[in-house]
């Protein structure tokens, strides 16, 4: 098959269709564990309870043998910025295999994430996608400074600011950069549902849950938004 024709066959196919699409090497191990977006929202509230009261389990993060080798069966995926202070496996006190984690300054929804997040969802089952913004953003920052100025950062750097600016350049005057950061992160969870009709067909049967929430750098608590 040529590619441009098994690419047309993928962007025809039905969430349910691309479940059952055997992504070598990555799909669920074993017995798929049936975990509600509600019950898997709770499990991240308890872990960052725990993370920032200090009380972390401690995991093993060593080579773990054949057994992950097998597949993987993540409960959660999260969209977080790349900051170097947000680790989301700490945030949520959670171990290898619970989660799987995209990163890019600013949390943003951009098309390689997006893709990623729907491979996540429709081939590994996560029943909760986060979009974690954080107190302290300097993409968030940058894009403020962008829509002060009217000039967009050289390079490459525009990729992510010119992603930020519609959700937050309509906040009212004398708005904070939390108010931004927060609002960042409800739009950018907005475009993941609203640009993936694989994404969006999930959460129509209540198997998946979209929210938002900002990570305090200094409490090391999440807000949810
Ligand atoms: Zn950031």
């Amino acid at each position: 098959m040529d590619l441009s024709r098994r690419r047309f066959m993928i962007l025809g196919a039905s969430a349910a269709t691309l479940a059952a699409i055997p992504f070598a090497g990555a799909t669920a191990a074993g017995a798929a564990e049936l975990v509600s977006p509600a019950e898997a929202l709770k499990r991240l509230k308890l872990g960052n309870t725990r993370s920032a009261n200090g009380n972390l389990v401690a995991k093993n993060y060593s080579p773990l043998g054949s057994t992950p080798a097998k597949g993987q069966k993540p409960f959660a995926a999260i969209l977080s910025c790349g900051d170097s202070r947000v680790n989301p496996d700490n945030i949520f006190d959670t171990a290898p295999g619970n989660l799987f984690v995209v990163r890019n300054a600013g949390n943003v929804c951009e098309d390689v994430g997006l893709g990623s997040l729907e491979f996540a969802a429709a081939a590994l089952g996560v029943s909760l996608i986060v979009v974690l913004g954080h107190t302290h953003c300097g993409a968030v920052v940058a894009s403020e400074n962008s829509i002060k100025t009217g000039e967009l950062p050289p390079t490459h750097l525009d990729a992510f600011v010119e992603r930020i600016i519609p959700g937050i350049e309509n906040l009212p005057p004398g708005h904070t950069t939390n108010d931004a950061i927060a609002t960042n992160a409800t739009y950018q969870a907005s475009r993941v549902e609203n640009r993936s009709s694989i994404i969006s067909g999930i959460t129509s049967t209540g198997k998946l849950g979209i929210v938002s929430g900002v990570y305090g750098l200094a409490s090391g608590r999440v807000t949810w938004l």
